[in-house]
């Protein structure tokens, strides 16, 4: 992580918010309430690059935000390509901490016949709490959340970068979304908003480990983004060995949780789960894996395991490996048999550490 630490802005962070608050920051700084709507707009529907890019605006007014109002929450201090196409952007954030944001170009290796999608993969805290034992990020600890303009300018700098339109978003990065939950929901309502329409609310999806509390929370509030659970284990046993939080929310209360969910938004869940050698591949794993998805109405999403061999791992994560190709198909064979809806998640962007879990600023993890 860099060493120089730029001080804070003292402007108004004016990106991330809703039009009801861009018109009490307008009333704040003697601005015109109406203007408010004009400049969300601007904001997120027809991007301008600048206050003084958004002509239509009075130049006083265009001066008078540049001077109170932050334009950009966060910079582009890296830009890598994968030869696969996906691109990895490090941004550097107004404290000096990065995080690192993913654009994927056709995400799913099986749907042929689906048009093209353009895939960002969006972090939402610097760091992350929950120290899942194959997760790259896990190495970083948790530093603080993203606010809800790191988000969304995530997208926007993205956005920038490439000349096709992004077409869907997953909170897969950096962090745990759920214990992010009102800046996520805000950024969500900002990109679904009527007036900016980035995405559909189904063209977005949330990631999680297994905050129970939240996935009620979305449930309750009827949310319309999709849902992802990561599983990655079909005992409490191995779940807990490799996913801390198992130990407070147990598989068992996760699929209360879940089966709660489907009854209240009729929406299906997506499993995650990251094959590993002779851990969670064999024959019984896929008979448990069955069991726990038929639940509610779900596919599971079998994800290789990308190895973090550059974060240095000690004990239980310096052992995990991937599945050889052979038992990967047989499992998903084997799943296919027991009537199991599954994808298969493409490596996209293993060569720059860009796949799934592989997040962690590899040039500022110690030793790496
Ligand atoms: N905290 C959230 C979102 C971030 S992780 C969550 O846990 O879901 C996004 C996805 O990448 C999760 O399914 C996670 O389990 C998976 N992942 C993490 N490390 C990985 C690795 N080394 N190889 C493959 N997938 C990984």
């Amino acid at each position: 992580m860099t060493t120089t630490q730029p001080k804070p802005s003292s402007k108004h962070a004016i990106k991330g918010l809703l039009p009801g608050e861009l018109a009490e920051f307008f009333v704040s700084i003697g601005e015109p309430k109406y203007r408010a709507a004009q400049v969300f707009k601007r904001l997120y529907a027809q991007q301008a690059d600048s206050f003084e890019a958004m002509t239509e605006l009075p130049a006083a007014l265009r001066k008078h935000l540049a001077e109170t109002a932050e334009f950009r929450p966060l910079e582009l201090a890296h830009l890598q390509q994968s030869a696969d196409g996906t691109k990895k952007f490090l941004f550097r954030l107004a404290d000096g901490r990065e995080i690192e944001t993913v654009l994927i170009p056709s995400e799913s290796v099986e749907e042929d016949c689906a048009p093209k999608r353009l895939t960002i993969c969006v972090s939402t805290q610097v760091g992350c709490a929950l120290n899942c034992k194959f997760c790259a990020t896990a190495s970083l600890k948790m530093k603080r959340n993203l606010t809800a303009g790191e988000i969304v300018e995530q997208l926007l700098q993205a956005q920038h970068h490439s000349d096709k339109p992004i077409t869907n978003l997953v909170f897969m990065g950096m962090g745990e979304p759920m214990l992010n939950y009102d800046n996520v929901m805000k950024a969500v309502e900002i990109f679904t908003h009527p007036d900016v329409q980035l995405l559909g609310a189904r063209r977005i999806t949330l990631s999680t480990a297994g905050m129970v509390e939240g996935i009620r929370k979305m449930a309750d509030e009827n949310r319309a983004i999709k849902l992802a659970l990561s599983l990655h284990a079909t005992t409490d046993g191995l779940r807990t060995e490799l996913m801390p939080i198992n130990k407070k929310h147990s598989l068992r209360e996760l699929g209360d949780a879940l089966e709660y969910y489907y009854r209240k938004t009729g929406s299906p869940v997506t499993y995650e789960y990251i094959l590993f050698e002779g851990l969670n591949d064999k024959d019984e794993d896929a008979r448990r894996l069955q069991r726990i998805t038929r639940r509610v109405p779900s596919k599971v999403n079998v994800i290789p395991f990308h190895p973090i061999d550059f974060t240095n791992p000690s004990g239980i994560s310096a052992q995990l490996r991937p599945t050889s190709a052979d038992a990967f198909h047989d499992f998903i064979k084997r799943l296919r048999e027991l009537d199991v809806t599954v994808m298969i998640r493409s490596s996209s962007g293993k060569d720059i550490h860009a796949a799934c879990g592989q997040l962690a600023l590899s040039h500022g993890v110690e030793g790496a």
